[in-house]
């Protein structure tokens, strides 16, 4: 979007006015896939019932199915996969600014998950050596796309700069920033290394450089993303790279909320927990996906441990980081989960208390190491687990919110909500953007409004499962 921004398009979210049409695609499991392609054809129609005239396909749906796409829907008129990011203004026409037309544009995101705003405006070459475990991981064929018919393009090497454009589709006050791109893990459920290439890190003074700009364009919180933000700097030879980021950015005067997800389990250093509970301005948070708690699940995971070294590791980073929230991600019903490992990730969940949980269906993904497994479990097993740890979370959050009520905290108001003009929406530094739970506000203290994209100082009156009700006291701070 920075890029046809800067090459004069004028965007709109309305596809019925639009002359192309952009579909930002997902495909990493069978729902993002499914969701990915409606919207294609969704919007597909608008080329004979709108003013569109060209249909374009970006992302990760065409690093998989690239000559599939153009074959079974002939309305799309171009694709860019996630390494040509570039190709976007060839296709739309825009490829030489200067003598070009600009259209009206709309762009979607088709598709869920791993695509969080920031991704898309990727550019440049990545010149950086890669790692000793993703040289090793390709030679053992972790990146092949051999059974993928169509997945012709090299596998994406590109990362974007401070110097890239953005268009930030986030409230003015937050923005992500993408620290890295790809991964070597070989998690056996997974095929985004397949789709997004080996695990390569920006420069430490790009990022650095873009945190400043978006800070002096007014972003008080940033949310640091990749699919593995501890693995930040070990193809550079930094050692304790994230924390050392980190560090930095919080000295940037002005930036209030800083937080990163996707933590890998074992990649929690002493170091990192210090940096996190050093800085004010370092959200009290932490995201480690654990995928499963069975060590015997997670050995055919290629992902190791197991519950007692996950619990072992959830009291060292509360004793580190008091009161700190904590969130994860299970995935249920991967080939071969017996009863007696359900049961084992069931107690575990227990044992942890979590303040935030996903739970993902297990998705058989063809390219993936599970793919050939056998002793698959049945749809329908996989849906009534998925249900009975969202029912477990439920009662664990539950108690965990009425420990809230009578707190003091500081909320991030993010405008009126959704659901009634009644209330607004906001967050604490317990809750990332978009995934976590809300804290709605129902009394605005002294206060005649709000202002969205302001701090306030809050207390907490009620909760609910998910969610807490707040009264303002003071601000905006
Ligand atoms: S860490 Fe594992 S699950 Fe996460 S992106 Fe890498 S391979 Fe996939």
């Amino acid at each position: 979007m920075g890029l046809l921004d800067r090459a004069g398009a004028r965007l709109t979210a309305r596809p019925e006015d639009a002359e192309i049409l952009v579909v930002n695609t997902c495909s990493f499991i069978d729902t993002a896939k499914q969701e990915s392609i409606d919207t294609i054809l969704e919007m597909a129609q608008f080329k004979t019932s709108g003013s569109a005239r060209k249909l374009i396909v970006a992302g990760c749906l065409v690093e998989r199915y690239r000559d599939e796409i153009r074959k079974s829907i002939p309305e799309v008129d171009a694709v860019v996969g996630t390494g040509e990011l570039e190709a976007i203004l060839e296709a739309a026409g825009l490829a030489a600014p200067a003598a070009a037309s600009p259209g009206l544009f709309n762009i979607l995101a088709g598709g869920s998950a791993e695509t969080r705003p920031g991704q898309e405006s990727q550019a440049g070459t990545h010149k950086e050596p890669s790692r000793a475990e993703g040289d090793l991981r390709e030679e053992q064929g972790r990146f092949k796309r051999d059974d993928w018919q169509g997945a012709a393009h090299m596998l994406p090497t590109y990362l974007y700069d401070e110097t890239t454009p953005r268009y930030l589709t986030t409230p003015k006050s937050s923005a992500y920033i993408k620290i890295a791109e790809g991964c070597d893990h070989p998690c056996t459920f997974c095929v985004i290394p397949n789709l997004r290439g080996k695990f390569r890190s920006r420069r430490f003074e790009s990022v650095v450089a873009e945190a400043r700009q978006l800070v002096a364009r007014g972003v008080r919180e940033i949310t640091l993303i990749g699919q593995d933000t501890t693995c930040y700097g070990e193809d550079l030879g930094l050692k304790d790279g994230l924390a050392t980021l980190l560090d930095a950015l919080a000295g940037i005067e002005g930036l209030r909320w800083l937080r990163f997800l996707y933590a890998y389990p074992n990649r929690i250093t002493g170091k990192l927990l210090e940096t996190i509970a050093r800085h004010d301005n370092i959200c009290k948070y932490l995201d480690v996906p654990l995928q499963h708690a069975s060590p015997d699940v997670l050995k055919r995971m290629k992902r190791g441990a197991g519950a007692e070294i996950f619990l072992k590791t959830l009291e060292k980073v509360r004793a580190a980081v008091p009161g700190i929230a904590l969130r994860t991600s299970f995935i249920v019903g991967f080939p071969g989960e017996s009863a007696e490992e359900f049961a084992a990730l069931e107690e575990f969940i227990g044992a942890a208390r979590f303040d935030w949980l996903g739970v993902f269906n297990y998705s058989d993904e063809e390219g993936s190491g599970a793919f050939s497994l056998d002793a698959k479990v049945p749809k329908r097993t996989i849906e009534a687990r998925k249900r009975r740890l969202m029912r477990l979370q439920q009662s664990i959050s539950k108690r965990a919110k009425q420990q809230w009520v009578g707190r003091e905290v500081v909320v991030l108001a993010e405008g009126e909500s959704e659901e009634t003009p009644l209330l607004w929406e906001g967050r604490t530094q317990f809750h990332a953007p978009e995934i976590d739970g809300k804290v709605y506000i129902n009394d605005f203290g002294e206060l005649a409004e709000l202002e969205p994209g302001r701090f306030y100082r809050a207390e907490i009156t009620e909760a609910h499962e998910y969610d807490v009700v707040a009264k303002v006291l003071a601000g905006p701070l």
